[in-house]
């Protein structure tokens, strides 16, 4: 579950990203961010991993309350929301596989239990006959792919993918809207930040939209233009 109280985000600039928001999201929910470039979206998700740090308001994530955890407590908070991004941040020196097994080994479990996990995602990605190969090997779609795996390797209750099709060409766009229902469908909350309305007017789920940071509208089964 995750619930914004009243949450304001100011940049130093002075830039009033978000701006006295409140939302709820169920645990298994499939939620589309959208609006405007600059309306906030990605700040919003950002709050929830504490990339960035609210100004003012609370934010539970799960047993997290956002505003209040500790430094050091950072890293488990990051292992319960997964993050994918536009632009994959793949390592480029590490391989299909390594990138993905990077984000368990920093958890200290057996290396056995790290190849059996790994092995188990990048399967669910479809994604098991490129395990050596190179990021700069693959295509977009695949990076995007391997990102995705490497964001749920730690079994996260909450993915957050900031347009992570805004790189890819439509058809593959529609490949990885399906993988994310499909992680999903296992339980996991979806809460993406997407310009794809054909793909949202498709896969029909929540839409939140906000503009100049205030949530302007939030349907269940909503179209892109509301
Ligand atoms: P969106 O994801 O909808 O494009 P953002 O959350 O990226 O919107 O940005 C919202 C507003 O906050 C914009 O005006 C943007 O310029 C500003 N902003 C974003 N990140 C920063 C930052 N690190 N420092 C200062 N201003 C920022």
């Amino acid at each position: 579950m995750i619930i914004l109280d009243r949450v304001t985000k100011k940049y130093p600039n002075g830039i009033v990203a978000v701006n006295n928001t409140s939302l709820r999201i169920e645990q298994g929910e499939f939620v589309y961010i959208i609006g405007p470039s600059g309306s906030g979206k990605s700040t919003l998700m950002k709050l929830l991993n504490r990339e960035e740090k609210l100004s003012m308001g609370h934010i539970q994530v799960g047993k997290y309350r956002v505003e209040k955890i500790k430094d050091k407590d950072v890293p488990y908070l990051r292992r319960y929301v997964g993050v994918v991004f536009q632009d994959f941040k793949l390592l480029p020196n590490l391989t299909v596989y390594e990138n993905v097994a990077f984000a368990l080994e920093v958890t200290g479990q057996a290396n056995k239990d790290i190849q059996t996990r790994v092995n188990q995602v990048l399967s669910m990605v479809d994604l098991a006959s490129k395990a050596k190969q190179y990021p700069k090997s693959l295509s977009g779609g695949e990076q995007q792919r391997v990102a995705i795996a490497r964001a749920i390797v730690n079994r996260p209750a909450i993915l957050i993918a900031d347009e992570p099709t805004g790189n890819l060409d439509p058809v593959t766009a529609r490949g990885i809207f399906q993988l994310l229902e499909k992680i999903n469908q296992s339980g996991t909350t979806v809460i993406m930040g997407t310009h794809n309305n054909q793909l949202v007017d498709e896969f029909k789920h929540r839409v939140i939209r906000i503009e100049n940071g205030v949530v302007l509208s939030d349907e269940y089964k909503g179209d892109y233009r509301g």
